[in-house]
């Protein structure tokens, strides 16, 4: 079983060969945020506007059939990909923050009320804590969180004291976009279960790089965003099980949405459509599919043990420093794609921008996870997140880059 050939991977992503700067290579280690499209994405999107451009929706010319035919399909390409059951489990939306949205309003507007309660956990992305938080004020319902440890795992023996029968929804991120740490979905699934409440993972952070199967995980709903996972910006996907999506009132109304409209009412379009209103995103939807061909084509296996092998590189380089601070599981514990930190005296953003001027993309700041920083004491930290394409070389880079920052700082 061979490993991913990074410099033949680097070659289908155009982006790879730009400079920053005066002439410096690019070193892209900001992929938790957004990753790269290769050739093969972008050329399906190009495709599309240059030959079948056309609003969907089975207009009755060629160009809308065919745009039809294409926009709908892509739902059956991510439902393989993930292990759903069709294109029904599949609703295309615009980013994770929305599939969280439609969960939290859609179906928690029906579900939740005093004396009900959600689980969240203290690693949450803001994508789910706001949402969840929001609807709870609205409905009187209760919020409670899951503590994480010492290691940046969340307390599972707490986590079966809070998910009681009160509970109707469990929200957990599968990979934490900070942390790095991979939960125990199909764990937590279970306790949900249990008593009878639903789970909605938050897999922005884990699709893009370890195979998922929703089947499997038994989650009842699961969110993620195409920008994550070498696909278009513009695109989200929620998964929902099919009863379940079936038995919810929409989330958004209008075109495209209903089967039929008097000047009184309506009734709604069959699954996904139902949860999709007005024109769809067309052109991204296209190029999500070819993303999801591109990882396959790949192997998720292969990304998975890419991914492992750079960050526990990164991690254990990171680590191995007196003036870093590692985030997060220990070396060796299994994490996904990327290592938070900070370095003695620096400042994450400063530390980004010297490291911009050494060419290296990383992210600080907060990462859309305040209540997490607060739990760990910080304002805010550096985050190096990595994709198919980045090297070990790419960090080495990485760590010099921290030497100049320690001496522009002494
Ligand atoms: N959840 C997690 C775990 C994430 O990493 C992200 C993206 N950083 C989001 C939610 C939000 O994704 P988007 O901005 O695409 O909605």
């Amino acid at each position: 079983h061979q490993g991913l050939d990074v410099e033949a991977v680097r070659a289908d992503f155009p982006i790879l060969s730009r400079t920053v700067g005066e002439d410096t290579p690019l070193v892209y280690l900001d992929n938790a945020a957004t990753t790269q499209s290769p050739t093969s994405v972008i050329e399906a999107m190009n495709e599309y506007y240059r030959t079948y451009n056309a609003n969907v929706h089975r207009g009755i010319h060629q160009l809308s059939m065919e745009a039809s035919i294409e926009y709908e399909e892509a739902h059956d390409r991510i439902a393989r990909f993930i292990g759903a059951a069709g294109r029904e489990e599949i609703v295309f939306t615009k980013n994770t923050t929305e599939s969280m949205n439609l969960v939290a309003q859609a179906w928690g507007r029906e579900h939740l009320e005093p004396g009900t309660a959600v689980v969240l956990t203290e690693m949450d992305h803001h994508a789910s804590l706001v949402p969840w938080t929001q609807m709870a004020e609205r409905t009187g319902a209760e919020v409670r969180h899951i503590p994480i440890d010492d290691h940046g795992r969340l307390d599972l023996e707490r986590a079966a004291e809070l998910i009681d029968d009160d509970v109707e929804m469990v929200s957990v991120p599968h990979v934490s976009n900070t942390l790095g740490t991979v939960n125990p979905l199909s764990t937590l699934a279970d306790m949900a279960h249990e008593h009878d409440a639903l789970i909605l993972g938050d897999g922005a952070q884990a699709v893009p790089n370890r195979p998922v199967d929703v089947a499997a995980l038994d989650v009842d709903f699961y969110a993620f965003s195409g920008h994550k996972m070498a696909g278009p910006t513009g695109i989200g996907v929620l998964y929902g099980r099919e009863s379940l999506l079936e038995s919810m009132v929409p989330f958004q109304f209008g075109g495209g949405m209903i089967e039929r409209v008097t000047l009184d009412g309506a009734t709604w379009a069959e699954l996904p459509w139902k949860f999709e209103a007005g024109t769809p995103p067309i052109a991204e939807g296209v190029g999500l599919a070819e993303a999801a061909d591109y990882l396959d084509h790949l192997g998720m296996d292969r990304v998975q043990a890419h991914e492992e092998q750079i960050t526990q590189y990164a991690h254990e380089r990171l680590a191995e420093r007196d003036d870093v601070t590692v985030y997060g599981p220990p070396p060796g514990e299994d994490r996904g794609g990327l290592v938070s930190f900070t370095l003695d005296g620096v400042h994450p953003h400063d530390l980004s921008s010297i490291l911009n001027e050494a060419g290296v993309a990383v992210r600080a700041g907060d990462h859309c996870t305040q209540p997490l920083h607060d739990c760990l004491g910080i304002p805010a930290s550096a985050r190096a997140s990595f994709y198919v394409y980045n090297s070990t070389e790419e960090v080495d880079v990485l760590l010099e880059g921290l030497d100049t920052a320690r001496e522009i700082f002494a």
